[in-house]
């Protein structure tokens, strides 16, 4: 069920800062973004391909959706023709190949290298050393249908709230140095995607662009 007190109160926390708001509608019906987007909410994030295709279809145009989960190769394909912000990408083979689909539809892709910063285990993210050694390869120059525009990370899932802060401070860390040594001119890199409905206000507190909410605007999943 819609929240929209809690619509009302974090747009309201937003209003005069950078940090906008990714509002999660994984596993939700048309209809929950419909009445959100009848509030003026404009971001919607999707964790899968194929539910984003299809809600995609349904809804309005001028939505930009986001991706916010782990994309594979073989998908990317249904998703470059209009994907606004893909904030999920660990490797630069999965970089190559949105780069290739972004040529064929003409665009531009924008992109957030997705870090590991949680201690629990994960396939996914990248370290500092591997982000800097795509961002120094052959391969990423070459590429001009893609756009690094920030960093992702998803912290521990843990009562501990100190521990949340240094990992989200850690990713900020990350970005700072990534910023300087390879987008000092590029205004363009300016995103910091962390945060969920359990951990956002730490998020804000370590510099968070991009909340990405879930269960605390739809209710449970
Ligand atoms: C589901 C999901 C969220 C939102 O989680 P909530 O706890 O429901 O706010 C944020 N980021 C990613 C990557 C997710 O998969």
């Amino acid at each position: 069920m819609l929240n929209l007190d809690f619509y009302k109160n974090i747009k309201e926390e937003l209003a005069d800062g950078p940090t906008q708001l990714v509002a999660v509608s994984k596993t939700k019906p048309a209809a929950a973004i419909q009445a959100l987007y009848e509030q003026g909410q404009r971001i919607f994030g999707e964790n899968k391909v194929q539910e984003l295709v299809d809600k995609a279809a349904l809804l309005p145009q001028d939505i930009q959706w986001h991706l916010i989960g782990h994309l594979q190769r073989n998908k990317v394909k249904y998703i470059a023709p209009f994907v606004s912000l893909i904030h999920a990408v660990d490797s630069l083979r999965l970089l190559k190949e949105i780069n290739k689909e972004a040529k064929k539809n003409n665009r531009i892709i924008s992109c957030l290298l997705q870090f590991h910063i949680a201690q629990e285990d994960s396939k996914f993210g990248l370290d500092l050393a591997e982000a800097k050694a795509l961002l120094q390869s052959e391969d990423y120059a070459q590429m001009q249908h893609i756009k690094i525009v920030g960093l992702m990370g998803m912290a521990s899932f843990t009562d501990n709230q100190e521990q949340v802060l240094a990992e989200f401070g850690q990713l900020a860390n990350y970005f700072q140095e990534l910023k300087a040594a390879f987008f000092a001119q590029n205004d363009d890199f300016k995103e910091l995607s962390m945060g969920m409905s359990g951990d956002y206000q730490l998020a804000l507190q370590e510099g968070s662009t991009l909340v990405r909410i879930g269960s605390a605007l739809f209710g449970h999943r």
